[in-house]
């Protein structure tokens, strides 16, 4: 008899195998299983016409097959199966479709999913005034064909609304990928013995139900059995647009319940945390002298207002749980210190911890600029800094760390060695983590909950208090979203830039007009500026790629691919027509424009640009003497080639660059190296800086005002962002110039148009979270948040909203009627939940 709790591979169909590969995505029991919910649904109860259907939309056709081809290209094959209801028809085209060969049987009903495109043919035709009946295309198509004679009344694929899911990765036994339709047979018996156990035992039901009865009754939900059974197998009825949007009962229910405990969990964790002893930190005379003395200039009103929050925080006897969001370059730097300074002139010690050793490195270097020379009020000595990182050398390092736990440092700077070398302090007071995104969830907490050494000043009588935590991150989350999610957290936001800023001009080109970007970084150091030159990866072949946090593109392979066709090779007519809408920037960029580079000197001056073909012969080749020809041959055969830092830093200082002071920074060189290359560009002593994304983050050189990114269209959005932001800290006109393959994927296209057209990161943020989907974006590494498994924080605001005042409600004071064991039942899934799905054991 089948449990909620019973392990995946007793299930039918499932096994050890697949049971094993489910195990490496989460999925250990049925219930588990039962939370793969569907991700779209098809109509194939009432099947829309083709006829009625408009181009441009993705749309579900049920059709019969009318015949199918396989077309040999000089540029592979090409597969088209044409589909067919009545007088309509819609051809779909597979490149490299041989596989598909022998699949379709003319007369098979088959049901496909895509982007409808006008065909060529139909817009020819149409324009000679000719009626036809082929009007759309689909290309690559997901497809699946509906077994022979299967009967409507008791198919799962054909006459009601269809389940499509996500594919669980796997294979069968027999090799066979574990498919969507795969997917519904197993989801299906799982339903049916559910609810052959329920008929048997109905006492199951209830005993499933995860929400108190009461709270499902008054919030008029459906119970969890059958939320679970509409999800997967929607009655017929239900409206696609509800289900397609997650509005159903059914979902909203199961939502609501995924965030009900993530908010109850917040809750008690805020609970918990106000009965925690802090240290009350004084806000004298001597502390705002010293927080005056070093501020090197205004600041802005959104800077005092979230010191403002942050010195009431500091104030109370709570440990302060603070976020500080601030999209980049608003300037979270100098609140930080400022906070510290509280700190220190408390006669406590500050931790501030970076992601990276770089910026651990220019924090390091940037403190003890602003307090080198300044004199404590409250000791009348010198402020002593810091730096402890994992590559000091162990006799440094364990100087260090002795000075830190006799108290003789006051602001410890550092990387999550802070941590990992077990450096105990004095007197913790204050401990400061920036870019918090970049750190685990669990690595935020360790320093948090280390106890002070038992002989610092902050220790009073045996008691030890907790240190105060300020986070900051740039991820920009919309300020109730926030409240609401980090739970746990205040949140302050510099909403406000440092004034003088100009917007930053960013402009999108390709790697064949290289030369007018090395022209324009030339003419930038002449006047006196410096670049950075951002590559994805250290140096050689394309498997090197340890610094990149790739888009998750799934199509990226793919368009990459395509990318090495050689493009100034005379297609054959058919490939013409086909190729030329696969990923063509000519369709994608529609109306965007592509600005030429040239117009970077004249910004204003946006001209239509029209390219020659060319071919994928990047700048890092600059010699012109190979024929056309022969670099698109080897081009066809070779997997196309990533710039790489190295390789183009030695490249550029002998060719293109010249005569320019160049430096190369990344992630393999020595802590040393990497300081002292640094340091020189922070000193003005590089012009260029030739690096990879280890600059990523925090890095803040004012004097730089061009930012070139190489392979663009391979980064993510918050990290073009980011490296964006790298630029454009000064006054003066600062340039983002990214560097794309000729053909992207349409995700990539529609980045690095959100880079061109907008600065705003809280734009950026909302793409970037559909492009990777909430489960991706509100995962621990971009928001230090635990991974939702349905609820989407954003489409769920109202489900967000209510799940907190419910839950909030029942940690007080929960519902009457409910009895003792139904609230228990509530803590123990709590408890069990939050150790399982997030990881994050109450202290
Ligand atoms: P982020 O929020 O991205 O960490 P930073 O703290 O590095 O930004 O600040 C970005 C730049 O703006 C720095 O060069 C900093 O010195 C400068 N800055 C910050 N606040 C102000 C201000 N109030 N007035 C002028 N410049 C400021
Ligand atoms: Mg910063």
């Amino acid at each position: 008899m089948l449990e909620l709790t019973t392990p995946v591979q007793f299930v039918k169909r499932i096994g050890e195998r697949i049971g094993a590969a489910l195990a490496t995505r989460g999925i250990h029991t049925v219930e588990d299983l039962l939370y793969h919910i569907p991700f779209r649904y098809e109509d194939r109860l009432n099947p829309q016409p083709i006829a009625s259907l408009t181009p441009g939309a993705m749309a579900s056709i049920l059709g019969e097959v009318r015949g199918s081809i396989l077309l040999r290209t000089r540029s592979g094959p090409i597969f088209e199966m044409t589909l067919g209801q009545a007088l309509s028809t819609v051809k779909c085209i597979w490149f490299h479709g041989s596989y598909l060969k022998d699949r379709f049987k003319p007369g098979q009903l088959v049901a496909v999913y895509g982007k409808l495109e006008p065909s060529r043919s139909a817009m020819a035709a149409a324009a000679a005034g000719i009626p036809t009946s082929g009007r759309f295309k689909m290309i690559q198509p997901q497809f699946e064909i509906i077994p022979d004679g299967s009967n409507p009344a008791d198919s799962l694929e054909i006459g009601r609304i269809v389940p499509v899911y996500e594919s669980l990765g796997g294979t069968t036994p027999w090799g066979a990928k574990l498919t969507s339709k795969w997917t519904r047979h197993v989801m299906w018996s799982v339903l049916e013995e559910l609810d052959k156990a329920v008929a048997g035992a109905p006492h199951l039901e209830e005993m499933w139900e995860t929400l108190p009865s009461a709270l499902v009754a008054r919030l008029n939900f459906p119970t969890r059995l059958a939320a679970l059974r509409a999800v997967h197998f929607p009655p017929a009825g239900t409206p696609i647009p509800d289900l397609m949007s997650a509005r159903t009962p059914a979902h909203r229910r199961l939502i609501f319940e995924e965030l009900f405990y993530l908010e109850l969990g917040l809750s008690l964790k805020r609970r918990r945390l106000r009965e925690r002893r802090g240290t009350a930190f004084a806000t004298t005379p001597a502390v705002r002298q010293a927080i005056k003395q070093v501020l090197p200039f205004h600041p802005t009103e959104a800077q005092k207002r979230v010191l403002a929050e942050i010195v009431a925080d500091m104030r109370r006897p709570q440990p302060m749980r603070r976020l500080l969001q601030g999209d980049v370059g608003s300037g979270k730097t100098i609140v930080a210190i400022e906070a510290a300074l509280i700190a220190i002139e408390n006669g406590f010690q500050v931790a501030l911890m970076a992601p990276t050793e770089i910026l651990a490195t220019q924090h390091y270097l940037s403190a003890r600029k602003l307090l080198g020379n300044a004199i404590s009020p409250s000791t009348g000595r010198p402020y002593r800094v810091a730096l402890l990182t994992g590559s000091l050398d162990p006799v440094s390092k364990r100087q260090t760390q002795g000075r830190i736990l006799r108290g003789e440092v006051q602001f410890v700077i550092g990387t999550h060695a802070l941590q990992e070398e077990k450096a105990d302090f004095a007197s913790l007071g204050l401990v400061i983590v920036d870019e918090q995104h970049r750190f685990g969830v669990q690595q935020r907490f360790n320093l948090i909950s280390k106890p002070d050494s038992a002989r610092g000043r902050g220790k009073q009588a045996g008691i030890v208090s907790e240190p105060d935590v300020l986070s900051m991150t740039a991820t920009p989350i919309p300020r109730t979203l926030a409240l609401t999610l980090y739970g746990d957290l205040d949140v302050s936001v510099i909403d406000q830039m440092p004034p003088g800023r100009t917007p930053i001009i960013t402009r999108r080109t390709t790697a064949d007009r290289a030369a007018d970007v090395w022209g324009f970084i030339c003419k930038q150091v002449a006047q006196g500026r410096q670049a950075y030159l951002v590559y994805p990866i250290i140096e050689g072949p394309n498997a090197d790629q340890p610094e990149l946090d790739f888009a998750h593109d799934p199509e990226e392979q793919q368009a990459s691919e395509s990318a090495s066709r050689p493009q100034n090779q005379a297609p054959t007519a058919r490939q013409h027509t086909s190729l030329g809408r696969t990923g063509s920037p000519a369709s994608l960029l529609a109306g965007a424009g592509r600005p030429r580079l040239a117009t970077m000197k004249n910004p204003r001056a946006e001209g239509p640009t029209h390219k020659p073909a060319s071919s994928t012969r990047g700048p890092s080749n600059p010699s012109p003497a190979k024929s056309p020809k022969c670099a698109a041959s080897s081009a066809l055969f070779e997997k196309p080639k990533l710039r790489s830092a190295t390789e183009m830093y030695e490249d550029l200082r002998h060719g293109a660059l010249a005569g320019l002071r160049l430096g190369l920074l990344h992630g393999r060189l020595s802590a040393d190296d990497k300081e002292v290359a640094m340091a020189r560009f922070q000193r003005g002593e590089i012009d260029v800086l030739v690096s990879t994304t280890v600059i990523e983050v925090g890095v803040d050189v004012a004097n730089a005002t061009v930012m070139v990114i190489d392979h663009a269209e391979r980064f993510g959005l918050a990290q073009l962002h980011q490296l964006r932001g790298r630029v454009g800290r000064g006054a003066t006109k600062s340039y983002c110039i990214l560097i794309a393959g000729d053909r992207v994927t349409e995700q990539a296209d529609a980045r690095l148009n959100a880079m061109v057209q907008t600065q705003d990161g809280f734009v950026l943020a909302e793409l970037d979270l559909q492009q990777r989907g909430p489960g991706e974006f509100f995962g621990t590494r971009q928001t230090g948040l635990p991974a939702m498994q349905i609820a989407n924080p954003l489409r769920d605001r109202d489900l967000l909203e209510l799940a907190k005042s419910e839950a909030d409600r029942f940690a007080s004071a929960p519902d009457p009627t409910l009895t003792p064991a139904q609230i228990d039942a509530v803590w123990s899934r709590l408890k069990n939940q939050w150790q399982r799905r997030y990881g994050l054991l109450e202290a």
